[in-house]
């Protein structure tokens, strides 16, 4: 990501008074709940070790009794997007949980087990390794017949999954990987959709998560643009929103997530946010020594333009490539100095009308 960005410190003078911007230790006590609450949870989705099976997508629509959808939100339709595995698009107010899946021109350079024949000796780890030749290495990157490099594009390679080979799961082209990330709400420490609900309908909750509740919401839509990651979503005939509750229900039995529950690899860990933070530290130092240069973790920093999220990611790649913004910021950030701005303008619109009517008098 990049050092210079609109939530830079610099960039927006950060206020220390903007309650509505910056890193909040105490979310949940910030709420207005007493001292003693619990501690503040959230999810670490390490997408290094998502296979894509989508349980947790399945596990949510179950707990949760969402309705069937396509892509583009028309219930009890059957989808299909014919462009790839992923059928479900995007998240939504039916799909709470989305895997999105990723088709890279570009050589796995994660160094994680696969499939096929041993590697020969002397060979490495090129044949049937899972590597594609270049664990613990370096990307090659090459140049298409244009001459543009391709190191990094995220395009179907249809060339290579035309020969592939099922009998040895070789695809004769060694440069293709698959990305799969699980999405989720991110649970904001600065929440702009809870900011703007005028009903009370969006809340905090004694875990620090961000839920609605679906009786209470008018179906005004304010919180929808109002997010910066674009989760919360109106249904379509009925028009309340609804998005991931972080299992607010399952919490208060003492239960897990159902997501988390459900996920065969431990991709989605849930718990104590602080201890998750540090889980994925060491998990990003853990994968940098091995040579996965290009991992990094998303939506951890508590400097980051919504305070840190509850919900927070490591990923393969740049988060543009699995569809995240890669600079969110609240969107209620500049409230406090657009009133000062306006609070100005009307002063001083005053002090013209009365000057004018002063000046006239004499
Ligand atoms: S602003 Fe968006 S991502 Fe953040 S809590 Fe609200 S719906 Fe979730
Ligand atoms: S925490 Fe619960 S509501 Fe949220 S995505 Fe997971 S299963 Fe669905
Ligand atoms: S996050 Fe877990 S359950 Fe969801 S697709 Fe990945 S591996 Fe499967």
């Amino acid at each position: 990501m990049s050092q210079i960005s609109s939530a830079s410190p610099a960039f927006t003078g950060h206020d220390p008074g903007n309650r509505l911007y910056g890193p909040l230790p105490d979310v949940t006590g910030e709420a207005g709940y007493e001292a003693d609450h619990p501690a503040r949870v959230g999810f670490f989705t390490d997408t290094s070790v998502c296979i894509g099976c989508k349980a947790c997508e399945v596990a949510c629509k179950e707990w949760n009794t969402l309705p069937m959808d396509d892509a583009d939100g028309n219930r009890d339709a059957l989808g299909l997007s014919g462009m790839s595995y992923d059928n479900t698009g995007m998240l939504g107010a039916n799909s709470w949980r989305h895997v999105a899946f990723v088709e890279q021109s570009r050589a796995v350079d994660l160094p994680m087990p696969g499939i096929g024949l041993p590697a020969a000796p002397g060979q490495g780890a090129g044949s049937g390794g899972g590597c594609g030749g270049s664990c613990g290495g370096e990307s090659p990157s090459h140049a298409n017949a244009d001459g543009v490099t391709v190191d990094q594009a995220s395009v179907l390679n249809a060339q290579a999954l035309s020969s592939f080979d099922p009998q040895t799961a070789q695809s004769g082209d060694r440069e293709i990987r698959w990305l799969m990330s699980s999405d989720v709400c991110k649970h904001c420490t600065h929440a702009g959709c809870l900011d703007v609900c005028p009903t009370g309908a969006l809340f905090r909750t004694e875990f620090g998560t961000v839920v609605v509740q679906d009786d209470i919401c008018n179906g005004c839509g304010y919180c929808v643009p109002a997010c910066p990651y674009g989760v919360i979503d109106q249904r379509k005939g009925d028009g309340r929103v609804f998005k991931c509750t972080m299992c607010y229900d399952r919490l208060t039995d003492g239960l897990q997530p159902a997501c988390a529950t459900a996920c065969p690899t431990q991709s989605i860990q849930f718990g104590d946010l602080d201890e998750l933070q540090a889980r994925a530290d060491a998990r990003l130092a853990t994968l940098t020594e091995q040579g996965v240069k290009t991992a990094r973790l998303y939506g951890r920093d508590t400097d980051d333009g919504v305070g840190g999220a509850g919900a927070f990611f490591l990923l393969l790649d740049e988060p543009e490539v699995y569809g995240l913004p890669p600079d969110p910021v609240v969107t209620t950030r500049d409230l406090p100095s657009m009133w000062r701005h306006a609070a100005g303008a009307a002063a001083m619109l005053v002090g013209v009308a009365l000057s004018g009517f002063l000046g006239r008098r004499r």
